[in-house]
């Protein structure tokens, strides 16, 4: 039986395993990424994209730490793309520089002091620069053009493949057997890592079982029931911001299969059990359009609907972070959660620290494991939707 000795054995196929795989073998760590499913699948391919800079955790009123520690996060994204970050991400691209925010008239003083502060790079446009056919709309108010890029999520799971495929396998996880520590059989092959980390979303409750930590390890679902319109009545990418400090929807723009624009729609009106009625959904969507858009024609658009969890997990203390990358380390295990896709960066260098505190150090990364079978990408959720009359 063929045994390996990485110094890190990573459990995942999400934004969290892939740029955590990235970062410790720029960082000459021999690590392997073990994934059970096709690449991106779960939250990150559902996710919208938007690399928060903490405007939105300051539209209460009040700046957060969180706020001030989130802002960074699109910059380290960006260098890795441009070749200059901690891992490579050459080749992918985002689909937007600078995400908006439409501020109905009337509802300036709080938001539009924070975000003109220039804490957050938030710039206040004049009509000739709002996004093409917003004037068609009869949106009165005000739009801002934020510090917060907007990924084109399936590409950039492409690109992390690309550059790190030769080490990540897909398995079938049922197959994996706990010997002893931190030894595990799976097939006719024995892992024997310095550390384990599950980066895993969900999936690291499984991990845990395995691993015998299932009542050290909780994790919070936060269900949405997301909407897509289509044809796109434009291209959008835009916070719509209500009466409170969440905005009321979130509009990004995606392209379906057969080359058709689509509305992906987060935001307050999706905050709901994922078992509610459709309809309820897309009332609430309606609502907010018409409130924003006035003038815009819906009659012909058709939607769809997608259930799906946000996924946090708790630190070593038991707490859900809020906002932020959460790690639980169990001697050499370590369960890790991004919180948010754009704390990928930060969640892998915290993980770097607490592998070094286990006092594990590179071991140089030379060695190639060829067995399994190299991953494949799971298609966006977008592709595999039931639409009906909006
Ligand atoms: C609708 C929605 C919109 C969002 N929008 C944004 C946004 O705009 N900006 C932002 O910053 N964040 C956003 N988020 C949050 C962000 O998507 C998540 O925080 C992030 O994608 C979590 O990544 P992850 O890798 O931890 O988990 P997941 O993406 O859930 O991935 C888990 C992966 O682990 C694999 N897996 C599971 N079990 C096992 C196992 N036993 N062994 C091996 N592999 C396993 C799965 O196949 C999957 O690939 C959004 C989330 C949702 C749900």
């Amino acid at each position: 039986m063929a045994e390996h000795n990485p110094d890190i054995l990573i459990f995942g196929g999400g934004v969290a395993a892939l740029w955590s795989l990235a970062y410790l073998r720029e960082q000459g760590y021999d690590a392997l990424l073990l994934c059970n499913e096709p690449l991106g699948g779960w939250q990150t391919l559902s996710s919208q994209g938007i690399l928060h800079a903490g405007l939105k955790y300051a539209l209460s009123g009040a700046i957060s730490p969180i706020a001030m520690h989130i802002r960074n996060m699109p910059e380290l994204w960006l260098n890795c793309m441009n070749g200059k970050g901690a891992i490579n991400l050459k080749g992918a691209h985002m689909r937007l520089q600078g995400q908006n925010l439409l501020v109905p008239a009337g509802l300036m003083a709080g938001p539009m002091n924070i975000a003109l502060q220039g804490i957050f790079g938030a710039q206040k446009l004049d009509a000739q620069g709002w996004p093409a056919a917003l004037d068609k709309t009869g949106f009165k108010g005000h739009v801002l053009r934020l510090k917060e890029p907007v990924l084109d999520v399936p590409q950039t799971i492409a690109t992390l493949h690309h550059h790190y495929k030769d080490f990540i396998r897909q398995i079938d996880f049922s197959h994996v057997q706990r010997l002893a520590d931190n030894r595990l059989q799976i097939g006719s092959e024995i892992f024997n890592p310095r550390c384990i980390i599950f980066a895993a979303g969900a999936g690291n409750l499984n991990g845990a079982a395995l691993m015998g930590h299932e009542s050290h390890i909780k994790i919070r679902r936060r269900p949405l029931l997301m909407g897509f319109l289509k044809p796109a009545p434009f291209e959008i990418y835009a916070h719509l911001l209500g009466y409170t400090d969440k905005p009321l929807a979130t509009i990004t723009t995606h392209v379906l299969q057969d080359g058709t624009m689509c509305w992906y729609i987060g935001g307050q009106v999706a905050e709901r059990s994922k078992e509610d009625n459709p309809n309820n959904l897309y009332s609430a969507m309606k609502k907010a359009l018409y409130q924003f858009f006035p003038q815009l024609d819906l009659s012909a658009l058709q939607a769809a609907c997608l259930p799906v969890d946000r996924v946090e997990g708790t630190d070593t203390g038991g707490n859900h972070p809020p906002d932020e990358p959460s790690i639980n380390a169990i001697g050499s295990v370590i369960y890790a959660w991004p919180t948010k896709m754009t704390f990928a960066p930060l969640l892998a260098q915290r993980l770097e620290k607490v592998i070094q505190q286990m006092g594990i150090s590179p071991s140089g990364g030379g060695h190639v494991y060829t067995g399994y079978a190299t991953a494949t990408l799971a298609p966006p959720p977008w592709n595999n939707l039931t639409w009906t009359k909006f």
